[in-house]
């Protein structure tokens, strides 16, 4: 049992549920090294959503109620860390949700479906094939999800994958704590963000859009700027460090 009052609370639930997650198969071994980065990138956030991530998390549910199709891929941290989360916010979005992997074996999405499933999330299924402009299996997906998706939300995805869906001309949304990352410069919008908190904000942000903002938000999307807001938070913050 964790205590409740410890001031790592979060982290340690969040770190005992992948480690478990990884026993049963549903989170890749790498997945954990992948989730100690996102970890330290959120300790230089003091684990905040901050004011930028809140402006591109509003951005990022305008452009989900706006698309013609907007699917949300989901990969083992995901499904780990945010299952409910994913339902709740596919309830608030009406987005499909397709299950992706970058260490993909058809056991593990089978697994990972089913506890999607379990926590109410309306899960595409089918046969996946090659669609994405990449060699082997990553190139995998569904020709009526993703694969028609004009918008795709992709949490904690690969730098490569995201550049091949922007290639491929669709707006790609992503949330990872890392701004340096490939992926967080290739995304049209990337939402630097912890995924549980990220994904509840956009589903709130969905229910609470006003008449004209998404527009204004949409329009006035600049990642570029959010990228340096967030390398700028964790500047202050390293510079304020030992005060
Ligand atoms: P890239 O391939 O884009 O250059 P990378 O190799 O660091 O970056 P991956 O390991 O492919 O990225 O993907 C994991 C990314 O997800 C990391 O950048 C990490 O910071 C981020 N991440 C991990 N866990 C979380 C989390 N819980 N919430 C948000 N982001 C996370
Ligand atoms: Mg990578």
């Amino acid at each position: 049992m964790i205590p409740k009052d410890h001031p790592r609370y979060r982290s340690l639930v969040a770190r005992e549920r992948i480690a478990r997650c990884a026993r049963e198969g549903i989170v890749a071994p790498e997945g954990l090294a992948a989730h100690g980065r996102g970890e330290a990138f959120d300790y230089l956030l003091s684990e905040k959503t901050t004011e930028s991530a809140a402006l591109a998390e509003r951005t990022a549910a305008a452009m989900l109620l706006a698309a013609r199709h907007a699917v949300i891929s989901v990969n083992g941290n995901t499904a780990a860390l945010a299952a409910a989360e994913i339902a709740a916010l596919q309830r608030a979005s009406g987005a499909d949700v397709e299950v992706n992997l970058f260490h993909r074996t058809e056991e593990r999405i089978e697994r990972i479906n089913r506890l999607l499933t379990e926590h109410g999330v309306r899960v595409l299924t089918g046969t996946p094939e090659r669609i994405v402009p990449l060699s082997h299996d990553r190139a995998l997906c569904l020709r009526e999800g993703i694969g028609d998706a004009d918008v795709v939300l992709v949490p904690l995805e690969d730098g490569d994958r995201c550049a091949a869906l922007r290639e491929m001309g669709k707006a790609v949304i992503t949330v990872d704590l890392n701004p340096l990352s490939r992926t967080a410069r290739t995304a049209t919008l990337a939402i630097v963000d912890e995924v549980t908190r990220a994904i509840p904000a956009i589903a709130a942000a969905c229910a609470s859009l006003e008449a004209g903002e998404a527009e204004h938000l949409i329009a006035s999307l600049d990642n570029t700027y959010l990228l340096r807001a967030a390398i700028d938070e964790m500047r202050e913050r390293l510079a304020h460090a030992l005060e």
